[in-house]
């Protein structure tokens, strides 16, 4: 990584740092600035006036701001309007060219060899954000509707990940608590299709593809798919994309770290070992199963087709296969009534789970969609939602039980779905 400084005029110090498959600017000042650009010269993300932003290839910016109190349940989030969207960009792609600017004058006066390297690639990048501006990232908010209609959810390690959709939508869709597929008829895509799609991504990506190191085969639960039809979709990416660690000097195939996908312990319940066993000789690296909880009348109240056992099951078949594990646990789930059983149980089945430093458990707060199964069941049943209080009580108590000693254990994470945009 380079990093590069100028002044404004002003006097400003502004420092831009060039690494591979992004750029970012940061304007020095009492309230620093800072936007980030991909190779191709699209806005990523943004921090302006002590707020976060995050942009979507769909055009779509994420404010976050903190909250009255630290803890995730208190930060505020909300998609900025069309017209804040315009003037954030606006600003970010006039600093751009401004930096530019100042970035040229000072290669008229300092000649030194070794600054001109690292300028003379901040100055190539600049350049193709140059390219970029409101009204081009509108148009790409259509071809990304038109390539993948909507990305609904991906796992938080996986947000930088490269989204190809072997299938559509959840074979499901019914769990209670879940609103993230509602709108999709599940579908899944022929080989001839799949390979199409992947075409649209990498050409719609162009040299922004460079910033993303892993695939995120979507949508909800594309390893249902039967055996020889998902190493048809495994065959599809490796003629498409390189795995690590074989580098392939030869092709200018992108390189990627490897598979990552969802998976429920339903649709796969008649996935051997040896099935999974061979998804991971073809990349399949890391899973995400949603347990929601391990307490099994909980996970019946939430609609879940499966037992909680069953998810323990199914870890155990993926560990021996070589394939890690991401664990979603659902904080809040079944309220004050069920709080009790879901924390003692959870954490009972997770300690049981042959769960190891290369896994992951994410405690996600229960968010409630518009209308959803889950709000009118439990408000039936009489049971009261935890105060953000409890939430944050309930996330502590899970943590500290299933936090071991430094790489003995899996890692605990957050998992905020309200933090999601891709
Ligand atoms: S929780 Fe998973 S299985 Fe259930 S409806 Fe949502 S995506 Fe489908």
């Amino acid at each position: 990584m380079g990093i590069v400084r100028c002044l404004s005029p002003a006097g400003a110090p502004i420092n831009l740092s060039v690494r591979a498959g992004a750029l970012t600017l940061i304007e020095e000042n009492v309230r620093p600035t800072t936007f980030t650009f991909d190779d191709a010269g699209r806005l990523l993300s943004a921090f302006v006036d002590g707020r976060t932003y995050r942009r979507s290839l769909a055009n779509d910016v994420l404010e976050k701001t903190a909250g009255p109190r630290p803890g995730l349940s208190h930060r505020s989030r909300r998609l900025l309007e069309r017209d804040e969207v315009e003037r954030l960009e606006q600003r970010a792609y006039q600093f751009a060219a401004d930096v530019a600017g100042w970035l040229a004058a000072e290669a008229a006066r300092d000649k030194r060899p070794d600054s001109v390297h690292d300028r003379n690639r901040a100055l190539e990048a600049l350049a193709r954000v140059a390219t970029y501006s409101f009204a081009r990232l509108e148009q790409e908010r259509e071809t990304f509707r038109a390539i993948y209609g909507r990305v609904p959810i991906m796992p938080p390690d996986q947000y930088m990940a490269l989204a190809l959709q072997a299938t559509e939508g959840c074979s499901f869709n019914a769990c209670r608590f879940c609103g993230f597929y509602r709108d999709r008829r599940f579908r899944v895509k022929s080989p001839d299709e799949f390979r199409q799609h992947i075409a649209r991504v990498k050409a719609f990506l162009g040299r922004g593809l460079s910033l993303r190191r892993s695939i995120f085969l979507g949508d909800a639960n594309a390893l249902l798919l039967p055996q020889p039809a998902l190493m048809a979709v495994f065959d599809a990416l490796h003629e498409a994309f390189a795995f690590e660690p074989a580098r392939d000097a030869k092709s200018d195939r992108p390189c990627m770290a490897g598979v990552y996908s969802f998976i429920d312990a339903f649709s796969t319940a008649r996935k051997s070992r040896d099935d999974f066993a061979h998804l991971a000789e073809r990349g399949l690296r890391r899973v995400y199963v949603g347990l929601e909880t391990g307490d099994a009348a909980l996970l019946k109240f939430l609609g879940k087709p499966n037992t909680p056992q069953d998810v323990a099951d199914l870890t155990r078949r993926l560990k021996q296969a070589g394939v890690s594990v991401g664990v979603i646990v659902l904080i809040g789930a079944g309220g004050r009534a069920f709080a009790a059983q879901h924390v003692a149980n959870t954490i009972e089945l997770a300690r049981e789970m042959p769960l190891d430093a290369g896994d992951v458990v994410y405690l996600s707060e229960l968010i409630d969609y518009p209308g959803s199964e889950y709000a009118e069941a439990a408000a039936q049943a009489g049971i009261e939602p935890l105060s953000v209080e409890e939430i944050e009580e309930q996330m502590r108590a899970m943590r500290a039980a299933l936090r071991r000693p430094a790489r003995a254990g899996p890692l605990i994470s957050y998992y905020d779905v309200r933090e999601f945009v891709y």
